[in-house]
């Protein structure tokens, strides 16, 4: 199979927070992979902005040492590593002053597309909004890039939303969220609008019900005292698991475009349900040696808070209370310090209302298993009859689709979803970023469920670094005669 790169138009790609960790780590070494596989235009510039007093040749070497250390080795190649660099630029810019303006206005050219990259703190995307204004360097046509968190409750995002609106238009504004990059993702809705063999069956009378697992092995380390403000809900369900749940849920939208895919994606967000105490389980990991190994830090020595209340885990039920899903419940979980690193959807049947073959067989259910890490594919589990001359006994198999084995070099070859999304912002195509109004409801929906928490003084349940999370966990499907799937890679 040969995968197609069409090159997209002539750009400046301004990144504001070049020499940061997410330019070093996603977007140089994503930029440099798109220039490997031809899709970056001769021409196109790549100008990054900081406070640090740095030329030309000092990003060039921030980047090329990014380059080294984050992209693979077989794909590093010296000579076009070197006319990569050659396309980037420096201009020494404070977000919040008016110093190095002019020269950027002079730098930004006007006849090519243009885009502004936001990777700084959300602190500063207003300031840098009015600026690019105020000094003549965005047009009605150039495009912002914004990173999370996209607030931290309704009313900050409305705020953030209020100064991006501005001076920008929703159509110019694309709010990143990075697992909606992912190839499996998007081949999610492929599996569904492209294929009649699912679609007839993806509802309340068929399914019974989808889990949606995120698990990291990391704690929140280094950066524990950020993350002990935001917590597990803000941090991965309010925005990345949401996603994926709107992706599941949502109506068929009558063409693959930007705003008919959203709307249909607002829609869940709006149908979901407040969710009671009862249907959410929060945990914090303990400070455990993982399976004999070294001693580990506790959640609360790691974010440097001993009375911490904050989730490093969650675990909820939740209803989309409308006419395709009520009933069939979508259980979200994700946590730090867990068995493995896995993040997955699965889809689990119902079981055929009458075993022709008798009890005793080992049932199991079909389910569809979207792995989005590691090793993205996809996974059916059917029933077939064992083989040999054991009579009909049954077994279950898997009609395994792993993009690395099925698509060749090219399915191992897939690219990273930064990557993605930022040719997609220079496409000019919004499908799988969010939309203002998606980002408000989706707090508008999170806010009562965390204030809850808060207002009851809630504590978090303990758990074993390297287990699947707290026992209460297990029981929020148990007592609805469910259980969890494995977590493992
Ligand atoms: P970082 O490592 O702290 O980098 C911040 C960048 O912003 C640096 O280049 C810094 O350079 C620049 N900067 C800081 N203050 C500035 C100012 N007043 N004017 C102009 N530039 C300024 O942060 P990061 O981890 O790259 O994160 C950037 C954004 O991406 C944040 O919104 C973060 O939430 C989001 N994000 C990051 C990750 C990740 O993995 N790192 C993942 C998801 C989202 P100077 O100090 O020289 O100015």
């Amino acid at each position: 199979m040969v995968s197609r790169v069409i090159p997209v138009e002539v750009f400046d790609l301004v990144i504001f927070g070049g020499t940061g960790d997410l330019a070093r780590r996603k977007i140089l070494p994503g930029l440099y992979r798109r220039y490997l596989a031809g899709q970056m235009p001769e021409g196109a510039r790549i100008i990054g902005c900081a406070r640090a007093e740095l030329d030309d040749a000092g990003f060039r070497a921030i980047a090329g040492q990014a380059v080294t250390e984050f992209v693979d080795e077989r794909k590093r190649d010296p000579v076009v590593l070197g006319r990569f660099l050659e396309s980037l630029h420096y201009v020494p810019i404070d977000a919040t002053g008016d110093g190095g303006w002019n020269r950027l206005r002079g730098l930004v050219r006007k006849d090519v597309v243009t885009a502004f990259y936001f990777s700084v703190a959300p602190g500063l995307f207003g300031a840098l909004a009015e600026r690019l204004h105020k000094h003549g360097i965005a047009t009605a046509e150039s495009r912002i890039v914004v990173e999370k968190p996209f607030g931290r409750d309704l009313a900050t995002a409305r705020e953030l939303n209020a100064v991006l609106a501005s001076h920008f238009a929703e159509r110019q504004i694309y709010r990143i969220d990075h697992y909606l990059g992912k190839e499996t993702v998007q081949n999610l809705m492929a599996v569904r609008f492209a294929n009649l063999l699912f679609e007839p069956l993806w509802n309340h009378q068929y399914v019974d019900h989808v889990q949606i697992t995120v698990a990291e092995t990391v704690g929140v380390g280094g950066r524990g005292a950020y993350y002990d403000k935001s917590g597990a809900m803000r941090d991965m369900v309010q925005n990345h698991m949401m996603q994926l749940l709107c992706l599941i849920a949502m109506e068929p939208p009558y063409r693959f475009d930007p705003d008919a895919v959203r709307d249909e994606k607002l829609k869940v967000i709006k149908a979901l349900r407040p969710v009671p105490p009862e249907n959410i389980v929060r945990g914090q990991y303990r400070g455990k040696p993982r399976n004999g190994g070294p001693a580990e830090p506790a959640y609360s020595v790691d974010a440097e808070n001993p009375d911490s209340l904050t989730e490093s885990y969650i675990a909820l039920k939740v209803e989309v209370a409308n006419w395709r899903w009520m009933g069939t419940p979508f259980y979200l979980r994700t946590g730090k310090k867990l068995r493995a690193r896995t993040s997955e959807i699965a889809i689990v049947f119902k079981e055929p209302p009458h075993s022709i073959f008798g009890d005793g067989q080992g049932w199991r259910e079909n389910v569809l298993a979207i792995r989005l890490q590691p090793n993205e594919g996809m996974n059916l589990s059917v029933m077939i009859k064992e083989p040999g001359p054991g009579g009909m006994r049954l077994t279950e198999v898997p009609l395994d689709m792993s993009f690395a084995e099925a698509l060749g070099p090219e399915g191992a070859d897939i690219p990273d979803a930064y990557e993605r999304l930022i040719m997609d912002v220079i496409r000019g195509n919004q499908t799988l970023f969010m939309r203002g109004d998606e980002v408000e409801a989706a707090w508008a929906w999170a806010d009562p469920i965390i204030s809850g928490w808060e207002s009851r003084g809630d504590k978090p349940k303990g758990y074993d670094p390297g287990s699947s999370g707290p026992e209460d966990a297990l029981m929020l499907l148990h007592r609805d005669g469910r259980r969890w799937r494995e977590i493992r890679e």
